[in-house]
């Protein structure tokens, strides 16, 4: 088990209420130190949340400031003096601190369920869930597919008369990963595209075991008009949201509008600061090599037991 850290200096309030439809994980921390963080992978926690996960060992550092890292609810936050335990636990290319809620993280078993065309369609048996949604090409079939370790399950929702609905996927019998349409699709015509609008953000309001959107974003291309919409709508309507940056394993500079994808990483979370009460949670990935991949299922992890428990 990790070991928390009992800090006092730093007031840090977590909304636990789950106000009509949501159970909300968002952590606000009142007082915003400038602190140099270094990102650090190797995490030592020695059973327990990560079993049979691997974590890279290498370090990365980064510059965080406290108030842009997501801290999960009921974890303590240090003092300015005294960052390095909880600096130690943010998971890799993220701003993700892992905490003791991240167990039971792995996937052994994933079985396509349903696919559904309205929220009151979908399942009821009240198991949590994580949506992913992005532009149509972002890379989540594929990552579905990398987070499943299945090559073809994500293709069961690009069969026809399936890319428009819900599509649920049930993961270890006790939780649901479930693909939404991708919006922003050139050829639709506008009056499909509005209506995959008015259906997905009506499951996003009505859906009360929702724990998270997983909102995919291309790390290799310049922030685009219609995913700061998307990310804006969410903090607006405060749906918790996780921020999912795709192909970052693509770094030609010149081919992708001159920026490599750490740099379009911050730039989207500049866009979007001011439409969310405290900064979301972000994790950079690649379905080719794999990055992110076991941060997303620690995340995931983290999240779904703490809802659990609330
Ligand atoms: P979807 O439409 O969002 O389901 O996107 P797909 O998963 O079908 O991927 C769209 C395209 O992006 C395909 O050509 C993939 O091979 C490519 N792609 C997806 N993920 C990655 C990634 O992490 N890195 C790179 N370099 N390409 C990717």
């Amino acid at each position: 088990m990790v070991v928390l850290l009992q800090l006092p200096r730093f007031h840090a309030s977590v909304f636990l209420t789950k106000p009509a439809s949501l159970c909300k994980t968002h952590f606000n921390l009142l007082l915003k130190p400038k602190l140099p963080i270094t990102i650090k992978s190797t995490l030592s926690t020695a059973s327990g949340p990560t079993e049979n996960i691997d974590i890279p060992e290498e370090d990365t550092h980064v510059q965080l400031s406290l108030e842009k890292l997501f801290v999960p609810p009921e974890t303590d936050v240090p003092s300015a003096g005294a960052t390095s335990s909880l600096t130690a636990r943010i998971l890799k290319g993220s701003n993700i601190v892992l905490a003791k809620y991240a167990r039971d993280a792995q996937i052994a078993q994933a079985e396509f369920v349903k696919s559904s065309v309205k929220t009151e369609d979908c399942p009821s048996d009240g198991l949590p869930e994580f949506a992913l949604v992005g532009r149509s090409n972002v890379g989540k079939s594929s990552l579905l597919n990398s987070l499943v370790r299945r090559k073809r399950l994500a293709l069961t929702s690009k069969k026809p008369g399936k890319t428009q609905c819900i599509n649920h996927f049930r993961i270890n019998d006790s939780w649901y990963l479930v693909d939404l349409p991708g919006y922003g699709y050139a050829a639709a015509p506008q009056e499909l595209r509005i209506d995959w609008e008015k259906f997905t953000k009506d499951y996003f309001l009505n859906r009360p075991t929702l724990v998270s959107v997983f909102l995919l974003i291309d790390a290799s291309i310049p922030a685009r008009k219609i995913d700061l919409e998307y990310a804006s709508w969410l903090g607006v309507n405060q749906i918790p949201m996780t921020l999912i940056f795709t192909k970052c394993d693509k770094r030609k500079k010149r081919k992708n509008g001159g920026k490599r994808p750490e740099e379009n990483v911050n730039d989207f979370q500049e866009l979007i600061q001011g439409f969310f009460q405290t900064t979301p949670p972000w994790i950079m990935t690649s379905s080719v090599t794999n990055q992110g991949r076991d941060e997303i299922l620690l995340h995931m992890a983290q999240l779904r037991n703490y809802w659990l428990k609330h």
